[in-house]
Formats: structure tokens, sequence, C-alpha cells
């Protein structure tokens, strides 16, 4: 059996970035991920910020990794993948002068991160450049270098690129054992197939504790805290120019109103430790709250606006990210407890891990082939009408609107299948297709047929999310 040199089991924002790091290298990588497609764990519930580096414990390790994963995700990572995203900056806004030594506290211990452009605003500026925020808000804490960035796309970019130079990846492969041998060399028992591999790193978010103690180590200690976030039609799209926070609290950022790189704003997340790593409910009060935080910052906000809502869990292991290699199992290195700003440090703790790998013995000779460069994917949402006209003229199914809330055409659905959406909620996340008001209820059907059509599968094979979420119950092929 093939031994790999690394096998990383999550193909979450972690597990991706870490494969798309290591595939510059003459190596043989394996990406094992239980669900049916990347991106469909912790990594697709998010707020989708790529956070400046401020709002983390000084000396923390998010700290560290999140200043530079900014800087990684906005420069070498944009160019090269092609990413969308967009620096829209934040404001942490303060409610009269008692706020204004935490705001300072605050932008210290940014510029300490070197965090670049902090500065505190005053009242007139905001109502320059911030009309609609609360005329409560007395000063804010303005960091220009923060963004937005679809999070799932930018898992899928990722694991585009690595699956491109050369990792193998392996959907629907859930790890269910593991074992080290007397020569040092682990095997993987993953969704009926068998796996040897050099070095394992454990990605696996919320079941990370699972995998740390199928390694035979004391589990992390794996506390899940629930955010619920809501969607607002785009017609909000212009309610505010940056992501505005309020002043954290010793748990969370706080609610939010978010900018969104696909235009809908967000409001939430709300912070609140559950024992269950499943329940990804909404709730009446998780509304009222979230409804309430954004509203005072925000007065404008209207329960109407809200299109959707979801709720994702923080994969919290303590206050801190814990990666490490694991002495007591030489060999295995742990990306665990990666809650927020993971999404943001992900290229960074890519870049740790590389380190941590290559101090015990991973040989990280470049691959002369890398291929750095990903072709940018194509969203009318996001074209200005006459460029839209002249993709309509290379190609008629641009022209070919299957999602007509989400302006998503026939091509972007069929090249979203050919960079690898196996289902539905596959092509929700690379597309938006089904992700506006009507949920899918008008395109649904046609988004079944091109399937059907790519991928050669009958209308009862077609799934939302991968085995066990079939939309046709009762027909055989
Ligand atoms: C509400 C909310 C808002 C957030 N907002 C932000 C934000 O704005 N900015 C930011 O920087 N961060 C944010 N975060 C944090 C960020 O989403 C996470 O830190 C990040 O997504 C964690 O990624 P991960 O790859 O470690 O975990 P995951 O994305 O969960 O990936 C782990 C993968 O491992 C797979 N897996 C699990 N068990 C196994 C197994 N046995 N075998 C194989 N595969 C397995 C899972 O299916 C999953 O795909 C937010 C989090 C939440 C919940």
């Amino acid at each position: 059996m093939k031994v790999h040199d690394v096998a990383i089991i999550g193909a979450g924002i972690t597990g991706a970035a870490l494969a798309r790091e290591l595939s510059r290298y003459r190596l043989s990588l394996l990406l094992l991920e239980k669900e049916a497609e990347p991106a469909f764990g912790v990594s697709k519930s998010n707020s989708g910020i790529v956070h400046a580096g401020t709002q983390n414990p000084p000396g923390s390790l998010k700290a560290r990794l999140c200043a530079e994963g900014n800087r990684l995700i906005s420069g070498p990572l944009s160019e090269e993948l092609g990413l969308d995203f967009i620096r829209c900056g934040q404001l942490i806004a303060a409610f009269g002068p008692g706020d204004l030594p935490r705001l300072e506290n605050i932008k210290a211990e940014g510029e300490a991160m070197g965090v670049e452009g902090l500065e505190i605003v005053d009242r007139a500026w905001l109502d320059a450049n911030e009309p609609n925020l609360s005329r409560e808000a007395t000063a804010a804490l303005h960091c220009p270098t923060a963004g937005m960035i679809s999070p799932y796309r930018f898992v899928h970019a990722l694991v585009e690129n690595a699956v491109g130079n050369g990792v193998v990846l392996r959907e629907l492969s859930p790890v269910t054992a593991i074992s080290r041998g007397a020569d040092g060399v682990f095997s993987l028992t993953a969704g009926g197939g068998n796996y040897k591999a050099r070095s394992v790193v454990n990605a696996a978010g919320l079941y990370a504790d699972d995998i740390a103690r199928m390694a035979g180590l004391p589990p992390y200690p794996i506390r899940p805290r629930k955010g619920e976030e809501y969607l607002l039609d785009r017609k909000r799209e212009h309610i505010a120019n940056r992501i505005i926070f309020p002043l954290p609290s010793g748990k969370s950022k706080g609610i939010l109103v978010i900018k969104t790189s696909d235009g809908n704003p967000m409001i939430g997340p709300t912070a609140h430790d559950t024992a269950d790593r499943e329940d990804l409910s909404t709730t009446d009060e998780g509304l009222d709250e979230v409804l309430e935080g954004a509203r005072r910052l925000m007065p404008s906000v209207n329960k109407s606006d809200i299109i959707a809502y979801f709720a994702g869990l923080r994969p919290a292991a303590g206050d801190d990210f814990i990666v490490r290699h694991e002495e007591a199992v030489p060999g295995f290195f742990s990306a665990a407890g990666i809650q927020s700003p993971g999404l943001t440090a992900a290229p960074a703790i890519a870049l740790m891990l590389k380190g941590l790998l290559a101090e015990r013995g991973l040989r990280l000779e470049p691959k002369e082939d890398f291929r750095p460069l990903r072709e940018r994917t194509v969203h009318l949402f996001k074209v200005p009408l006459p460029r839209t006209r002249e993709l309509i003229e290379e190609d008629p199914a641009y022209g070919d609107i299957v999602c007509r809330c989400e302006l998503v055409s026939a091509r972007e659905v069929r090249d979203a299948i050919k960079r690898g959406a196996r289902t539905l909620d596959g092509i929700k996340f690379r597309t938006r297709a089904q992700a506006g008001r009507c949920h899918g209820g008008f395109c649904t059907t046609r988004l079944m047929k091109i399937m059907q059509e790519e991928l050669g599968l009958s209308a009862a094979e077609i799934t939302k999310r991968g085995p066990g979420s079939e939309i046709i119950k009762d027909e055989r092929k």
C-alpha cells in the first residue's frame, strides 16, 4: 500500500490551507473528508470576515496568526487563487467617553501585532462615512485592513488548487480508526478505505477530539460555541460601508452588522456554549438577541429584511488555538480548537504546521511544476452589465438564468460541477443558486436536470448534501 508523506484529516479551511501549502513540495499528500464535499463543516457557517488582527488576547496564537492570515489572504492568496476578498475595513463603535480607553487599548494591542492603519475616528467622521450608524455612537476604531470573503469559495479555491497540484482528496471518508506501527507509519481507516501515512494532521474541527482519541491522545476539551446569523435582503446591501462591531465582550466579538462579499448583509452572531455538536438550529431568543444587538449599531435594521438564517458552531477548546506536534504520538500534529478567527488565520496556521512538520523531518523540496494560479470563477451577480453581454456572446449559457433571485446562469452551474460540486449544497455554496429569497423553490428542479446531465446521475441519486439527503425519495433509477 502506498505510504503518503502526510495525511490531513478534515477539508475545512484549516485542512484546505495546509493541503494547498504543502502541495508546493515533492510530497505525497492525502486529504480525508467525512462529508460529501469540502467546507461542509464549521467553515460553511460563519461570518466570512477577514479580521484585521485586533480583538484577540495579546500574546495568544490567535492574535499572531490572525494578523498574519489577513496579510496572506489580502496579498498572495487573493492574487494567485482569484479569491473574492474585498477590503472594506471595519469599525468598532464606542458609545460614550467611558468606552474610549477600551478602544485605545484595542488599538495599541493591534499595533503591537503589526496591524496597520488603525485610527480612532470621531462623530464627524462617522457622519461622513457611515451615515446609518446609530446617533448614540460617539467614536469608533477604524481598522482599514479588515475585509470579507466567501468562506466556502475560499475553501474550494484552496482545495481545487491543491488537487490540481497532486493532493489526493477523498470525500465521504470519515476516519474511524488510526494506529501507529512499530516503523512509525500510521494506518488510517476511512470510509471503507485503508491508508498509510508517515505524518497525520488532525484538522477535524468539531470532531478533532474524536480523532485525538483514535490516535491514543487525551482528547482536547472541545466545547462548541453556537453562533446564530441572520441574512438580510440584498436591497439592504448599502446599510453599512464597513463591517460594524460593538466593543467585544469577554466571550466574543459581539453582535455585528456584517457586509458580505456576495452583497447580502448579515447580522449576528450570538455566542452560547452548547454540548451538542450537531445542533445547528436557530431560536427565537437568538433572533431577538441579534436584532437588539444589530439595532443598537444600526437602528434601521428591520426584522422584515431577514431572508435566511443559520447557526454555526465554533470548535472552541479553551481560549486559544491548539497547533502543535503531539510528543506522545510522534508524527501526529494537531490543529484543534480553531474557533474564530480561524477563517482568517488558516493560511498562517498552515505555515506554522508546515514548520512543525519540517522540524520533525518532513523534507520540503519545491516542485518545479507547482502551479500557484487558479482561474477565477465568474459570478454574474458581481459582473457589470457590459461584461455580462460579452460573456453571453462568448457562451449563450451565461444568458440562460437558472436562479433568478441571485442571477446565476446555467454556465456557472456547469462550471461549479466541473470544479467539484457533487450536491445541491455544493452548487449553492459555489454559485449562490438557491441562496436567495425563494430558497431554491424555482431553480432546484432545473439544477437537478443540469446535475443529471453533467454527472450522469438519475434524479433519485441527487442529494442536498450527500447520502441520506436525497431529494426524491420513492423513485428507482
Ligand atoms: C458563527 C461563526 C462565525 C464565525 N465567523 C468568523 C469570521 O468572520 N472570521 C473568521 O476568521 N472566523 C470565523 N469563524 C471561525 C471559523 O469559521 C472557524 O475557525 C473555521 O471555519 C474552522 O475551520 P476548520 O477547518 O478548523 O474546521 P471545519 O471547517 O469544521 O473543518 C473540519 C472538517 O473535518 C471534517 N471531519 C470531521 N471529522 C472527520 C473525520 N472523522 N474524518 C474525516 N473528516 C472529518 C469535517 O467534516 C469538516 O469538514 C466563525 C465561526 C462561527 C461558528
